[in-house]
């Protein structure tokens, strides 16, 4: 690994089977701006908005990069450098489209990544003169299914994160606001080895119950349930995503009984993962459990998400899915249940499709913990 990222063998046959894919999908190219696709693709974490930075990927002939000339050094220190790809650079007032198409012929289909934007999807698409397609019906196929190298940054991102669990009872005190308790954890979470904090949920009592509350200025109190969903990136580039629920004190019994129900339900999750199951049937899994025990209106989203160089990303582990789950897939499995105005738990750990069954990248233990 160089630079954050991987060794440039690793892009250039990941280049070779976008291409490959490209042309079995009846596609005659790829159009990839920066973002996550770019930088599987390359190993660049370039970030450019309105100036035109394209990886052009034809399913016959060869690749080649349309970059601003004041990006260019950086570029070459990509894999792009490495494997010889044509760099062709522009500055301000050249025709960076055009730059992109010349020689590739007559283009009947092509295909954009999703973050693409409008203000470089649409000018392709009057030049070419037919509408995009996505690209993820290629790209999900590879990034979907992690190699041994992707599993391994999994590993470390997610014992970076079970590490920043430990030491939550350090600092989710009553008496203490959730902002300053998130201060604690996001200065953590980097000392722990993340190359930043991506999201910091502090959930205490009723803001418990909104899954994408992130942190506030109320006041921890004696009693409150507090749910603490936290991750970001390590190096080159793979996230941490973890949820455990904590209870300032002890927590009452109504509270313990329905803890119970949703630990068994994550667990049931956990264990229905294998290669060939579906998404839909892990969903299944989580949500009957709750279900059963008269929760099933309070477990308000989807089981899980796949998680590598985005933190949600597929394969998406929802209800009638019937993606079906091969080795090598990570996502996470964090069924909630949640009372509005009143308090709510999750449980999430991310966990990676093996051969015969499913392995956590979090070894936290699930149990509701007093601190
Ligand atoms: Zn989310
Ligand atoms: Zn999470
Ligand atoms: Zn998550």
């Amino acid at each position: 690994m160089s630079e954050g990222r991987f060794d440039s063998v690793v892009y250039g046959s990941r280049l070779a089977r976008a291409a490959d894919l490209a042309g079995q999908a009846g596609l005659d190219a790829l159009f990839v701006t920066t973002g996550p696709d770019f930088r599987y693709l390359t190993g660049s974490r370039a970030e450019t908005f309105e100036r035109l930075t394209v990886l052009v990927i034809p399913a016959q002939g060869r690749p080649r990069v349309v970059v601003p000339k004041m990006e260019l050094a950086a570029l070459r220190s990509s894999a792009l450098g490495d494997l010889g790809v044509d760099m062709i650079d522009w500055v301000d007032g050249d025709d960076p489209y055009a730059l992109a198409l010349d020689g590739l012929g007559t283009i009947n289909r092509f295909a954009v990544v999703d973050a693409m934007p409008a203000l470089h999807s649409v000018p392709f698409t009057h030049r070419i003169g037919v509408p995009p397609e996505l690209a993820t019906v290629v790209l999900r196929e590879m990034r979907m299914v992690k190699d041994a190298d992707e599993i391994e940054a999994l590993r470390r991102a997610g014992a970076a994160i079970d590490r920043v669990h430990a030491r939550v009872g350090d600092w989710l005190k009553a008496g203490r606001t959730e902002r300053e308790v998130a201060a604690d954890i996001d200065a953590a979470i980097v000392a722990e080895g993340h190359t930043v904090a991506d999201f910091i949920i502090v959930g205490s009592g009723p803001n418990g119950a909104d899954p994408h509350h992130e942190v506030s200025d109320r006041v921890i109190d004696e009693g409150d349930v507090v749910v603490v969903d936290i991750g970001g990136p390590v190096e080159p580039g793979y996230n941490s995503d973890s949820t455990r629920t904590y209870v300032v004190g002890s927590a009452p019994s109504e509270v313990t009984d329905v803890y119970a129900v949703l630990q068994r339900a994550q667990q049931a999750a956990v264990d229905a993962i294998r290669p060939g199951a579906t998404a839909g049937e892990i969903d299944a899994a989580a949500r009957s459990v709750i279900t059963e025990a008269g929760y099933g209106d309070y477990f308000i989203h989807r089981t899980g998400h796949g998680i590598g160089l985005s933190v949600h990303e597929e394969p998406y582990i929802v209800g009638g899915s019937d993606q079906v789950l091969r080795e090598g897939m990570a996502f996470s499995v964090e069924p909630g249940i949640y009372f509005p105005g009143s308090w709510g738990a999750r449980i999430e750990d991310i966990v990676v499709v093996t051969a015969d069954g499913g392995e956590p990248m979090n070894t936290q233990p699930h149990e509701l913990r007093s601190v």
